[in-house]
């Protein structure tokens, strides 16, 4: 429909090729080689001991937060600002979701803010590396020990950002990854739970598989769910997986391009930069359009492009606005950037012509021609 599409994933004759062994193998629900194998090397690729492949991103949260124990009565902190999965597989254990206002820079979980929100209650933190930048897990992981809760990360939107030199997915106590069609890489639908504790690993698997081992036949252990990925996707998770870097390397390009192009547009703040301690990936290359100095609001501006055949999106919604998370806490940061952000068409297919053409249209934006 557009001609310039927000995302689209980029696959390669081994994507084929995989898939057409799997096809022919008849290997096609969720045993066989390429589940193995895109568990393996994604393990590795995050520096943990293990990865289990799901069905997609909110079944791994949701047996992330099974697998904790968290139930009745705990509270988890996760950001205003995230997507609405986050909260949501905390209801889905019963327990409730305490939402902690972002910080203005990095768009992800203020930890100064999260101490404010721990009560009795408290059971863990899920950490969400938003649009690819990873949380302050530093200071976050100091605040999960001294409070004795558990942190979960949600690095959906953020496969091979680092921090401190460590991959996301293996810098808290699980880690939780989406394969969706707009994610960095993708299977179709998946996704990924990465750990290193191997109690929490049995307890995962557990649940994933109907509640049983598969040691005896029929014995369920517990009331689990079927969150299985199929040998298909992971035919298609293997053969993404292994152009990751490049995968990377081009999103870093035209992360540069576009910073560069829009540097000093007036009402525009381009996205948290990396420091020593985060870098960041470009999942959707996103900022911020200041309605006042810009002279259009977002929402404008996204009208503006789609007449021009280029697909935008606007930020999340503040959870805490949708109907069943509405309370009247103030948010303020969450509020600012969920009204003010845009994210621009960011993927493999995009020219730096392209691109040129997307920065061009949205400066012409910023002063509509006169009638
Ligand atoms: C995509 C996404 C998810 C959910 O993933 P699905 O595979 O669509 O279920 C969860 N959290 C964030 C931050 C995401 O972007």
């Amino acid at each position: 429909m557009y001609k310039i599409p927000i995302a689209k994933p980029f696959f390669g004759n081994e994507e084929i090729e995989n898939l057409t062994t799997c096809v022919q193998s008849t290997w096609v629900s969720s045993a066989g080689k390429f589940i193995d194998e895109f568990e393996k090397n994604f393990a590795h690729y995050c520096g943990t001991k293990y990865a289990i492949s799901t069905s997609n991103g909110t079944t791994a949260l949701h047996l992330a937060v099974m697998a904790l124990g968290i139930g009745p009565g705990d509270e988890v902190l996760v950001p205003s600002l995230t997507f609405v999965s986050c909260a949501n597989v905390i209801v889905y254990v019963g327990a409730k979701p305490v939402f902690v206002d972002i910080d203005r820079a990095s768009w992800t979980i203020d930890p100064d803010e999260i101490e404010k929100h721990i009560s009795r209650r408290s059971k863990a933190i899920l950490a969400v590396h938003l649009y690819g930048y990873p949380a302050e897990m530093d200071k976050i992981k100091k605040i999960a020990k001294r409070h004795n809760l558990f942190l979960i990360e949600d690095a959906a939107e953020a496969h091979g950002a680092e921090y401190e030199g460590k991959k996301v997915g293996g810098l808290g106590d699980i880690g939780c990854f989406s394969f969706y069609g707009n994610k960095i890489i993708t299977t179709g639908e998946g996704g990924m739970v990465t750990l290193n504790n191997r109690k929490i690993f049995d307890k995962i698997v557990l649940q994933k598989n109907h509640g049983t081992t598969g040691k005896k036949r029929y014995w369920h252990s517990v009331v689990g769910y079927n969150y299985r990925m199929t040998n298909m996707q992971a035919a298609l998770g293997v053969a993404q997986l292994r152009q990751i870097d490049r995968f990377l390397e081009r999103r870093k390009e035209i992360d540069m391009l576009y910073r560069k192009l829009l540097l000093g547009i007036a009402g525009i703040i381009l996205p948290p930069a990396n420091t020593k301690k985060r870098k960041g990936v470009c999942w959707q290359f996103s900022m911020r359009i200041e309605n006042k100095t810009f002279g259009m609001s977002r929402n404008q501006l996204i009208t503006f492009l789609k007449r021009k055949s280029i697909e935008t999106r606007p930020f999340f919604i503040s959870l805490h606005k949708l109907p069943m998370y509405k309370m009247k806490n103030n948010f303020p940061h969450s509020d600012v950037i969920s009204q003010e952000g845009i994210s621009l068409p960011t993927s493999m297919h995009l020219s730096n012509k392209e691109i040129i053409y997307i920065v061009h249209s949205i400066k012409e934006a910023q002063r509509p021609k006169k009638t």
